[in-house]
Parts: structure tokens; sequence; C-alpha cells
């Protein structure tokens, strides 16, 4: 039996635990440690929507047979800026971890590089698959599908999944700049948790199954849907991440997901690398004098500033893990 977790616990203690817990579940090594890397950088930044929270879920796909937590992707096409994959129903995790090296090579020697991934389960958070991109210099943009949740362009159903989609950028003087949403008002991780919380939902974030706006968190996960941010503007990028996504990397719409239920879809992820220094920018450096006029013009916060000050606290004192991570950790512990 392994030993209760503590409320504050090490980033490195917290991957081992949670890499032990997915490999107890059915998953190997190899596909649980990337998870793992990006669960834990979610609970680390203070994502908790992303976080252990989604640990049930990736192991009850698993363990019903509707993800593969072993199986190794398979590359299908590769040109001189696009590498195509074939998750075959694992995760993108693993098909995009042994994507890096590659893809930041045909980005440098191109300038620009593609990565579509079919068939695979993707419920996690953007940033940490293009953080780390940004940070070595490169622009860098991703998008997932998802099973349908979010009504169309002023419809009462839901066509198009919350479709997340991330950009970062490098900067010369502190951390990239990352922003990364869903295309719904609220994710569906914060729907879930205020339901579990028995929270109302702010107005406008969804419907109920009739198509009749509901701030009832329940009645929108029960057969209802999220309404996308900003209008028709929010509904135009799920779409384009529906076309990005599924159509152009060979997956299903979230509307085709096969079963039912609160599974993900059989997804697709996009994801490009542009190299500025194929185009004789310095990007970095660009940013700065932009920056500064935002801070200028009243702005404290800058996409991603929020994780990186609670990255900093994690590494001082620990992760801190709420009552419901520790019960997730100790449930599957066994
Ligand atoms: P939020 O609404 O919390 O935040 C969206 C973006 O806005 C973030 O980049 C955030 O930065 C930034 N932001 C928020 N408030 C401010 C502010 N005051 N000033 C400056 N920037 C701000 O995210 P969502 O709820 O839309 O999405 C949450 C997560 O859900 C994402 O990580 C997304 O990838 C994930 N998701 C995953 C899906 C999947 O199928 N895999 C589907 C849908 C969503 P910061 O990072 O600093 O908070």
């Amino acid at each position: 039996m392994a030993q209760p977790v503590p409320q504050y616990i090490t980033e490195a203690a917290l991957l081992a635990r949670v890499e032990d817990t997915l490999v107890r579940n059915g998953f190997s090594p190899q596909v649980a440690a990337p998870i793992a890397a990006t669960i834990v950088a979610c609970e680390r930044d203070g994502t908790p929507s992303h976080g252990l929270l989604r640990l049930p879920g990736y192991i009850e796909a698993v363990r019903t047979g509707y993800a593969d937590g072993t199986v190794l992707p398979e590359t299908l096409s590769t040109r001189d800026s696009m590498i195509v994959l074939d998750a075959h129903q694992g995760f993108t995790h693993l098909a995009l971890a042994q994507s890096r090296d590659d893809l930041k090579q045909r980005a440098a020697r191109t300038g620009t590089a593609v990565l579509l991934i079919r068939n695979a389960h993707h419920f996690a958070a953007l940033w940490p698959d293009i953080e780390p991109f940004a940070a070595e210099g490169f622009v860098a943009m991703s998008c997932v599908t998802s099973r349908a949740r979010v009504t169309g362009w002023g419809g009462a159903k839901a066509v198009f999944g919350t479709n997340a989609s991330a950009f970062a950028c490098p900067r010369a003087e502190g951390p990239p700049i990352v922003w990364d949403q869903a295309a719904s008002v609220m994710s569906q991780g914060d729907v879930l948790r205020a339901a579990r919380e028995g929270r109302p939902l702010p107005e406008g974030v969804g419907v109920d199954a009739d198509g009749r706006p509901t701030t009832d968190a329940s009645r929108v996960l029960d057969g209802g849907a999220l309404v996308a941010f900003g209008g028709v503007k929010g509904a135009s990028i799920a779409f384009m991440v529906e076309i990005l996504a599924a159509a152009l990397s060979g997956s299903p719409f979230g509307i085709e997901a096969p079963v039912p239920g609160i599974m993900p879809s059989k997804c697709g992820q996009f994801l490009m690398l542009i190299d500025p220094r194929c185009a004789g920018t310095d990007v970095a450096a660009r940013v700065e004098p932009l920056v500064a006029a935002v801070h200028d013009a009243g702005t404290a916060l800058l996409p991603g500033s929020r994780r990186y000050a609670r990255r900093q606290q994690a590494a001082e004192h620990g992760i801190e893990l709420d009552q419901h991570s520790l019960d997730i950790l100790e449930r599957f512990a066994r």
C-alpha cells in the first residue's frame, strides 16, 4: 500500500506518485510519464481544472477500453515541414513527446513545422505542450478537438468541442507569453468543478437540454451545451479548430464521438512551430516594447503571469494539494 500523500508535496514526488498511479491502472511507464508531467504541471501552476481532477478520467478511459494506455503512436507520413501521426486511440502526450526534437529540427530547417496527430485522446491543458517550444525561441500554436459540447453560431445544441487553442511566443526579458483557452466561455473542467461543488455558473455560460440558458452546471452537463466565448466570433474559432485538429489530422469531429458519455472524443491535435530565426526577425526582442506598452496602459497580468508566480511558489514551498486531489490520489493508489 502506498504511503499517504502530504498536503504539500515536491514536484518530483508528485510526478513519481502520479506516474506510479497511472502504471498501477493500466498505463505503460512510457505513456504514463508525459501524461503525469502535464497533470503535475497543472497542479503546480494552479490550473486545477486540468490537474489531478483529470486523473480519474484518464484511468476510466483506459479501464473501459475507450483509450489505450500502452499503444505507441505510428508515423503515417513526413514531409519537410509536416509530420502526421496516428495515436491509435492512445494519448497525444506520448506522440508529442516523441516528436519534439524532430519538429524543432524541421522548423529550424524550413522555417515552420506542423504536427498532426489523429485518433488520440487529449483532455489536458495545452500550455504544457507549447510553452517549452517558446522557451527555446520558437513561436508555437496548437489546438485540439473534443467531444461536442459547444453550440454553434447561435444554435441550441452542441456541435463543436470545447476545442482549446493556445499560442506561445518567446520573450527576451521574461518567460514566454502563453495563452491557452477553451472555445467555450467556461471550460468543461470548470463546469465539472462547479457541479461537484454545487456552485451556480455565471450567466451566459451554458444552456440546458432544451437549449434554454441555465446557471445549473448539472443541467449543462446533462444533455445541455456550453456557449462559445465572444458569441459568433468564438463559434468561428471553435469551427476553425474542428478543421485544423480534426479534418486536417484525419480525426472524427466532436459530433462524431463514437459513444455518448463524458469520455473525450477520439480527437486530433494540430501543432505548428515557426522559427523566427528563419524569418531573420528577433521576435523575442520585438515582444518587449509591446509588453511595456501593455503594462503602461494599466494591465498588470499577462496570460501566463499567474502560472509563473504559482510555479515559483511551488518551487519554494511545494505543490499544495486540496482535499479532493488528495482523495483522488489515495483512491487510485489502491
Ligand atoms: P481561462 O479562461 O482560465 O484562461 C484563458 C487564458 O486567458 C489563459 O491563457 C489565461 O492565462 C488568460 N487570462 C485569464 N485571465 C487573465 C487576466 N486577468 N489577464 C491576462 N490573462 C488572463 O482558460 P479556459 O477556462 O478557457 O481553459 C482552461 C484550460 O482548459 C486550458 O488550459 C485549455 O487548454 C483547457 N482545455 C482543454 C481541452 C481539451 O480538450 N484538451 C478543451 C478545452 C479546454 P493563465 O494561463 O495565466 O491563467
